[in-house]
């Protein structure tokens, strides 16, 4: 079958050592392209074989693997996805995330479908891919600029308004656990941390432009597979009452999306546009922080987009210090004189910039919220909101138990594509178990993870309840190789498998297999009074079956074990 293969991939990764400032050129194999569908599947098999499970998230031997899908850059519903793959700071696992932007079309238009970054350079330096090209330039200008800023000055600099940039900004730069990397102004990698491995590697950005096509095998049945998945599209989104008028300016799209769900807004009186902010975002620099304006909500998005961290890792951290400080965990001399309550602006704004560039407090805070929670001691531990050391998502489990079940077992930790279950608490109902609770929370892994290693967004498929049969159909038109649904699935659940095998390699066996204290308390008050979920499993760890069909050799687990007590 996988001799069939006419189109979606264009067969060739590059790999560029930043130790040795060398490029190199490499042929895809079809059967690797095929068992390991492109995306996070190739990141998490390519992290695999080459970083071992002793290797520190911030070491020139750990690796970054930009990976398309054989879906990217073609007439598909959100097929704008790229994703970076690393050992993650943040968890000290293994790490992805789905960015949009140009970045993973250009990349394809340039000749490649992925590309692997490893080693350390010793100055500054950007990536500059483009028509089978990538060549090594300074960055030492560009050290110390937020990322919005960067894109800019690169863009400039390379004489061309349309060149895709994914940058870092002075968090990664400073190696802040969560920082994220930022593409074509407002696209984040976030949460993982793959900002600081660019950080740590002194890789400023990667800039990239193609001019050549991507192959299709079918482009009839590729146009009528689109047109049929269009029906679906009759989205308006929320309706924004309190922001539009007041911030927003209008809707904005990735590339080729019809669903148009982003949303302009504008800083004060200044006239700069961002893409910002989301319901994650409102909820994390608004609600988190009982902040009451939406200027300064819409002000603190554009401050992490420029500064290059991750809002809900950073409004996670900077609310885990506001209740420190309010039970008088942290005090004012600790915050650096900064009067931290809930609802004051002025003091959560500047603290964002002392994280980014870990002043006082802020290098504590720079590491996360469960570091710094372990080194206050334990009533801040029962406090911290994170799963396996990673940011924690809007949705407050206690209330929907298929998302609690999805956080405490999703390979890379707590992940909006683990937190997809809140589809299904939705149905099931507020506090409510089901039967097939545990089935439909691991199926909703693997088609989350399948979409990712396709090159798609979730959403269309999230949101819109687009029928998964429109991807199967869209991978047939573009690669001209018939597959089954259940197929795709397989590799969905064998890659979800491999990342829980790379993980314990690394002394986690099945996640950390619990939720976090906080996760746990009963709600004492308000609309949940009284729920709780009740202990979240952790199964569908690596199988020695799964293992083969992957064609993964064996490894001892207990290789990795010691790891975490060391790093
Ligand atoms: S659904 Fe929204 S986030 Fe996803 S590709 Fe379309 S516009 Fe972008």
């Amino acid at each position: 079958m996988v001799g069939l293969i006419r189109g979606g991939y264009i067969g060739r990764m590059v790999r560029v050592n930043l130790t040795k400032l060398k490029v190199k050129v490499e042929e895809v194999k079809p059967d690797f392209m095929v068992s390991y569908v492109g995306g996070s599947g190739w990141g998490a098999r390519l992290i695999w074989d080459e970083v071992k499970p002793n290797v520190h998230p911030l070491s020139g031997k750990n690796k970054v693997v930009v990976a398309t899908g054989p879906l990217t850059g073609t007439l598909v519903l959100g097929a704008c996805k790229t994703s970076l793959s690393s050992i993650s700071p943040a968890t000290k696992l293994y790490g992805n995330s789905s960015i949009g932007g140009m970045l993973g079309v250009e990349l394809k238009q340039s000749g490649f479908d992925a590309l692997i970054v490893e080693g350390a350079s010793r100055k500054p330096v950007y990536l500059w891919v483009t028509d089978r090209r990538v060549e090594i330039k300074d960055a030492s200008h560009l050290w110390g600029l937020g990322c919005l800023s960067a894109e800019d000055a690169i863009r400039k600099e390379l004489g061309d308004a349309e060149v895709s940039v994914a940058t870092i900004g002075p968090a990664g730069e400073n190696l802040v656990k969560f920082a994220c990397v930022m593409c074509d102004r407002g696209h984040q990698a976030g949460g993982m941390g793959i900002g600081a491995v660019f950080g740590s590697k002194k890789l400023k950005a990667i800039a990239v432009k193609g001019h050549f096509d991507i192959p299709v095998a079918n482009m009839e049945l590729m146009r009528s597979t689109f047109d049929r998945a269009m029906k679906y599209v009759n989205y308006e989104g929320g309706d924004g009452g309190t922001v539009r008028g007041r911030v927003r300016m209008g809707d904005a799209s990735c590339y080729l999306c019809p669903m148009a769900c982003r949303r302009v807004n504008v800083i004060g009186k200044t006239g700069i546009k961002i893409l910002s902010p989301e319901y994650e975002e409102t909820a994390f620099l608004s609600m988190n922080y009982v902040l009451p304006s939406m200027k300064d909500v819409v002000y603190g998005g554009w401050l992490c987009d420029e500064l290059g961290m991750d809002v809900v890792s950073a409004g996670t951290v900077i609310a885990f210090a506001m209740e420190c400080y309010e039970r008088g965990l942290l005090s004012r001399e600790e915050l650096n004189g900064l009067d931290l309550r809930f609802g004051e602006a002025e003091d959560v704004l500047r603290l964002l910039g002392d994280v980014a560039r870990r002043r006082g407090i802020g290098n504590l805070l720079a590491e996360g919220v469960e570091a710094a929670a372990e080194r206050m001691g334990e009533e801040a531990i029962r406090i911290a909101m994170h799963v396996s050391g990673l940011k924690a998502l809007g949705y407050d489990v206690k209330a929907a138990l298929a998302t609690a079940l999805a956080y405490a077992t999703y390979g890379i930790g707590e992940h909006s594509d683990g937190a997809g279950a809140i589809t299904y608490d939705l149905k099931a109902g507020r506090g409510r178990y089901t039967e097939d609770q545990a089935e439909r929370v691991s199926y909703l892994q693997h088609v989350g993870l399948l979409l990712d290693c396709l090159g798609v967004c979730q959403l269309p498929w999230v949101r819109l309840g687009l029928n998964l049969e429109a991807y199967r159909e869209a991978y047939e038109a573009v690669v001209g190789v018939n597959v089954t649904f259940d197929f795709l699935l397989r590799r969905g659940k064998a890659i979800y498998d491999l990342t829980r095998a790379i993980n314990s390699l690394r002394g986690i066996y099945g996640g950390r297999g619990n939720l976090q204290p906080w996760f746990k308390h009963l709600a004492l008050s308000g609309a949940l009074k009284g729920l709780k979920p009740s202990e979240a499993g952790s199964e569908g760890c690596w199988t020695r079956t799964t293992r083969l069909e992957m064609g993964c050799e064996d490894r001892d687990p207990e290789e990795g074990k010691a790891y975490r007590a060391q790093a």
